[in-house]
């Protein structure tokens, strides 16, 4: 589903990515774990073109995203993605959230998107909420809903850049519910995350960088179980 080639990101002098190669086939859950300022963000952010790799190639489901001549903007639409910072427009409704951007972004009737909003959110546990203003949700419950506007659109792939590096550790379990139940239903999903327990049950794989490039990858019960690196280890030891 996401192929990933040599792929290098320089800002200026700065080389944030220093040759990624990485694949994540569909359906396959893959976890990527580093220091800050390893990369992590960065690479998520070019499989999407939030930022435009410096040299590489990215492919999403055959089509090759870091092709001059290709359409950014229905790229975009393959990819959901979830920020730390959940971003949801305040001044309307939750159900509005999730309708606008069908209706803006993929012209949908509002009949099809208010319907496509209600199955989201109902996916999520936040069919109740649909009329609430984001003010008024918890953080957890503003995460569920920024999850389920990216559901609405009908990805291919879901990316996740620290999805409950925010919260409050009470409301951490009900989000990784929710992307539990996205990895059981078979999303393609990339997540960074410093949530072992997650990483352990869900992930297929997990990707430890550092310094831009990735150091050690595998199944979880290695890399975090029992890491071969003596930067993963160290990492670990910080982190755990
Ligand atoms: P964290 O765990 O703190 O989120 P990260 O692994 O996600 O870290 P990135 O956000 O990818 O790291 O950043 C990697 C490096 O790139 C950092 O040194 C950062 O300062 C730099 N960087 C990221 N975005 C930009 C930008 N737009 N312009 C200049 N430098 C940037
Ligand atoms: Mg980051």
């Amino acid at each position: 589903e996401i192929e990933i080639r040599g792929l290098h990101k320089a800002f200026g002098e700065h080389e944030v990515l220093r040759g990624i190669d990485l694949e994540v086939a569909r359906g396959e859950v893959v976890c990527v774990i580093g220091p800050s300022g390893s990369g992590k963000s960065t690479l998520l952010r070019c499989v999407n073109l939030l930022e435009e790799p410096t040299a590489g190639q990215v492919f999403v489901g055959g089509t090759e995203v870091t092709d001059l001549d290709v359409d950014i903007d229905a790229v975009r639409r393959r990819i959901g993605m979830v920020f730390q910072q959940f971003n949801l427009f305040p001044h309307v409704t939750v159900e509005e959230n999730l309708t606008l951007p069908q209706r803006r972004v993929l012209r949908r009737g509002k009949a099809e998107a208010v319907r496509v909003a209600r199955e989201n959110l109902a996916r999520v546990g936040l069919a109740e909420k649909a009329d609430a203003y984001p003010a008024q949700l918890s953080g957890g419950q503003q995460q569920r809903v920024a999850i389920a506007r990216a559901l609405a659109m009908g990805p291919e792939l879901m990316l996740f850049d620290e999805p409950t590096s925010a919260l409050d550790p009470e409301l951490v379990g009900d989000v990784l519910a929710v992307m539990r139940m996205l990895a059981a239903d078979g999303m393609t999903m990339m997540v960074v995350t410093h949530e072992m327990s997650f990483a352990r049950e869900v992930a297929d794989r997990v990707v430890f960088m550092d310094g831009g490039r990735i150091v050690e990858e595998g199944p979880a019960e290695q890399v975090v179980g029992a890491p071969r690196h003596e930067r993963t280890r160290h990492f670990l030891t910080r982190i755990l």
